[in-house]
């Protein structure tokens, strides 16, 4: 029995030294103090309580102790092991219990190496073609069917480039074929009415496709020197959502919204810069480039450690709702129409619903967006305002459909919960008149349900709860039915 244990013992201790070795390869440390990784602040000294420090910030300290009469070289820092812990707020990891606290750095104290062009890092066959990625995204996003299927062939295609890049990169050929053409990035513009699924298409795509994804609001965006987030603030948030993982991060996608705040100003005597100049800044970004970001902070300070992340294999998605778009198409339709044969056909557009998807490049420089920037998002599309049946749709149908959540919390307390039909097209009527597209289903769920969530609990005799549409009119109850 003793044998044994000492061999699971002995297993176990290899297992954690492969462990450690294989981080070691991957990840290199960074100084305590200045944040600066191995590859820019050279070898750290590792100090009791795992903490590293380079031998800058180490002569540093000395010298603000002792004066700078000390060499550093002259130190040996084997000596230091007995060194008190030095707490600065610093908590050494547990590993197994009994054991000393052992010299792995924690992570918040590394960051990721880089391969050198190790090739793209996935397989072709390991892209989904684009039916595929529209089949995932129907069992989450309802409608939109134009909309998912433009996304979904501009991934395949971003991928595709980014596998090919990567090959070319690595010195290998993509197939046979690969000469040299270059693929140009499939950037792309998302419009559409707030609520109508354009953050939640683009969430829904990142985690089906296992990458990594970062959110920012373009109005938070300023010029380098104003306050506010500067453009670089979005790669070192996705620099975050990776993990500080730059390989990975280099993969992922970067969605901007509420683009159309940054269009520049129209029918205004002063010249506006501010939005034009958040466009200009962003081109760079768009098109690829390399940016030094700080890691585990969105601010430059000499307290953070820079990384460099080429943003050529971000996906850029920029949405926006842009209000009055809607306008410049129809006064575009309806002038093109007005003039010969067409004449007759004046103000046909006046009531088509989807007057965004007659969108072209000029109608949204018209609306304020400088050309440059317009050719960097070579893909646009458009989504459509959510109709009454599709906002039924949308309570009931997707994997996480608001209904079916509540309906599982409710089971929880062994409670059935029912909507019905009527009760349901009552909500989506009444999510309409609040013009905020999806996103006002669940205030108004949130509402009615309240009551129920609350009562419901209080008697365990209930067995079932149907939520019908006078209870929603408040001319009366939900129908309550007890057990057995
Ligand atoms: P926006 O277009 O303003 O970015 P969102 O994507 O944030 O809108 O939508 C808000 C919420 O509404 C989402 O979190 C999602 O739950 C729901 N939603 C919106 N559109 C759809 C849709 N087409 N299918 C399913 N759910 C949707």
């Amino acid at each position: 029995m003793e044998e044994k244990d000492r061999e699971n013992q002995q297993e176990l201790q290899s297992g954690r030294e492969d462990g450690d070795t294989k981080d070691e390869q991957e990840y290199e440390k960074i100084c305590y103090i200045c944040r600066r990784p191995e590859s820019k602040a050279g070898n750290m000294i590792v100090m009791p309580g795992n903490m590293c420090l380079c031998h800058d910030c180490m002569q540093k300290a000395f010298d603000s102790v002792i004066g700078g009469n000390m060499d550093l070289s002259k130190i040996d820092f084997s000596q230091l092991s007995g060194m008190p812990f030095m707490n600065m707020n610093f908590v050494p990891p547990q590993r197994g219990e009994g054991e000393p606290p052992s010299m792995q750095i924690p992570k918040s104290q590394k960051v990721k190496k880089r391969k050198a062009d190790a090739g793209p890092g996935f397989e072709l066959k390991d892209i989904p073609a684009p039916h595929e990625i529209k089949r995932r995204l129907d069992k989450y996003v309802i409608g939109q069917e134009r909309a998912k299927k433009v996304v979904s062939v501009a991934v395949y295609n971003h991928y595709k480039r980014v596998y090919s890049e990567g090959m070319k990169k690595a010195g290998k050929k993509a197939d046979d074929k690969a000469e040299d053409v270059t693929i140009e990035k499939s950037n792309i513009l998302m419009i559409g009415p707030t609520g109508s699924g354009k953050t939640y298409l683009v969430r829904t795509l990142a985690r089906l496709l296992d990458v990594p994804l970062a959110i920012a609001d373009a109005t938070s965006l300023t010029e380098a020197g104003y306050i506010g987030d500067d453009i670089e603030s979005v790669v070192s948030k996705l620099l975050a959502a990776a993990g500080n993982d730059v390989d990975r991060a280099e993969h992922g996608i970067i969605f901007i919204d509420e683009i159309d705040k940054i269009a520049k100003k129209r029918e205004t005597n002063t010249r506006d810069v501010s939005g034009e100049s958040v466009q200009q800044e962003l081109l760079k970004l768009l098109e690829g480039s390399r940016v030094e970001v700080p890691v585990g902070s969105n601010q430059k300070n000499a307290l953070t450690p820079l990384k460099t992340v080429n943003t050529d294999h971000i996906l850029f998605i920029c949405g926006g709702a842009f209000p009055d778009l809607e306008r410049i198409i129809r006064e575009r339709l309806n002038k093109a129409s007005s003039i010969g044969f067409g004449a007759e056909l004046k103000d046909k557009y006046q009531e088509d619903p989807n007057i965004l998807s007659h969108v072209t490049n000029k109608d949204l420089r018209e609306f304020g967006m400088i050309p440059e920037f317009l050719g960097r998002l070579p893909v646009t599309v458009t989504l459509e305002k959510l109709t009454k049946n599709l906002l039924v749709q949308i309570l009931k149908e997707p994997r996480n459909a608001i209904l079916k959540q509540y309906v599982r919390l409710l089971e929880m307390d062994e409670v059935k919960l029912v909507f019905e039909d009527e009760a349901l097209e009552w909500i989506a009527q009444e999510a309409l008149t609040r013009d905020t597209g999806a996103r006002a289903l669940r205030a108004i769920l949130e509402e009615y349900m309240l009551d129920i969530m609350y009562e419901i609990p209080k008697d365990p005799n209930i067995g079932s709860v149907v939520v019908t549409r006078p209870y929603l009119e408040k001319r009366g109850g939900p129908l309550i039915q007890m057990r057995g």
